[in-house]
């Protein structure tokens, strides 16, 4: 945890859950993400953390923004981005908000079908596009493969139509999953990425970007290699590639920006077991999946957690949120161990819980509020 972070709670004592995202730590990773991929123009991914301050901090460092909804775009517009550092990198868009973002001065569009690119056409005439790729998500710990993305041989012929309709065909993007912890995947979608730019190089048409996408990790439970590695293992594939024609780099990082400058504080609210002889016992949190952890489901991200009890001797539990909803269980497999003298009121702390979290926090289930969140 951050000293300011860690101040900032022992002074304001703020009502749990809560989460506190420290901006020198996005600031930080920005500038380090700068510092070892200087060829590629970064693009934030919005949704990761859609906070003001997030986005306007970002903005005055020099970001470009990745965005999925008109709401997003007006949101980046509203605090210091312009319209030409800002991509509609959603390839379902509806058409009027297609148009109202080229109303607002975005010229650059994500597609992946053919409907999409006759919507664009249509409401955005004369803009750039480029068409994300199918890839696979092996190693991924949040995969969002086969959503988005298309064949390598029809984005081949989306471009090309791209052209013929006046569209500006910019080049090509891939995601190779959230959190992805195989370094050589980059590669693998590079391989398919460069194919595709020779191919249309034969049918008479220059793409100019290739977008990175996302996938540099935070900090959960597992070690995961350190940026400079993922830097070095994405140039060395562009490289390998692309030779000395290197296209413009375009990467659209959510996670790893955001993801270690969070602490969600919660408060434990039950310590319990269901029969006599259980060996585990049920720890109940004022935080779960529907007020800000998501993306426990299936337990795919396993949060750090410690508590105001760390040193004592621990024993295995499971974890859950504090809703009427049997799925509100954060770990059950995951072999979490806390603290046996553990109890209600005691403080635990979530670390690396900047991204994704409160943005994707229920209204109102169980009357429960979106997870606050204080931005310092
Ligand atoms: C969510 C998303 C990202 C961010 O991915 P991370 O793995 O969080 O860095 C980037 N690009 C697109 C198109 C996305 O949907």
């Amino acid at each position: 945890m951050s000293e300011r972070i860690r101040r900032f709670l022992e002074q304001q004592r703020p009502p749990t859950p809560c989460l506190v995202v420290d901006l020198e730590i996005i600031r930080q990773n920005y500038c380090n993400l700068r510092e070892h991929l200087p060829l590629a123009q970064v693009f934030y991914a919005v949704k990761a953390n859609p906070a003001a301050d997030v986005v306007r901090m970002l903005a005055s460092e020099g970001s470009s923004f990745d965005t999925a909804s008109l709401p997003e775009i007006d949101l980046c517009l509203a605090n210091g981005a312009s319209a030409e550092n800002i991509s509609f990198g959603n390839t379902i868009k509806k058409e009027r908000d297609i148009a109202d973002a080229f109303g607002r001065g975005v010229r650059l569009f994500a597609i992946d079908s053919q409907e999409e690119l006759h919507k664009i056409q249509r409401a955005a005439p004369g803009s750039r596009v480029y068409c994300r790729i199918l890839v696979e998500n092996t190693g991924a710990q949040w995969p969002l493969s086969r959503k988005f993305g298309c064949a390598v041989d029809m984005a081949a012929d989306l471009l090309c139509e791209a052209q013929t309709l006046g569209l500006d065909p910019y080049g090509v993007s891939f995601h190779v999953g959230s959190q992805q912890t195989d370094l050589d995947q980059w590669d693998v979608a590079l391989a398919k990425v460069a194919m595709l730019f020779s191919d249309l190089q034969d049918r008479g048409i220059e793409l100019k970007a290739v977008n990175l996408g996302g996938g540099f990790p935070a900090h959960y439970q597992e070690d995961v290699e350190a940026l400079p590695s993922y830097a070095n293992a994405v140039m060395h594939a562009v490289t390998k590639h692309f030779g000395n024609r290197i296209p413009a780099l375009m990467i659209e990082p959510g996670r790893s920006l955001v993801g270690d400058s969070g602490i969600l504080q919660s408060e434990v609210v039950l310590v319990s077991r269901k029969a006599y002889d259980d060996e585990r016992r049920w720890v109940f949190l004022d935080v779960g999946r529907f007020n800000g952890l998501a993306e426990t489901m299936d337990e795919a991200i396993r949060y750090r957690l410690t508590t105001s009890r760390d040193g004592e001797e621990t024993a295995p539990v499971i974890l859950a949120g504090p809703t009427c909803d049997s799925v509100d269980i954060l770990y059950d497999q995951a072999n979490y161990c806390l603290p046996v003298t553990l109890q209600a009121g005691d403080k635990v702390e979530i670390h690396s819980t900047g991204a994704y979290t409160a943005s994707y926090a229920s209204i109102n289930f169980n009357g429960f509020e979106p997870l606050k969140q204080y931005c310092i």
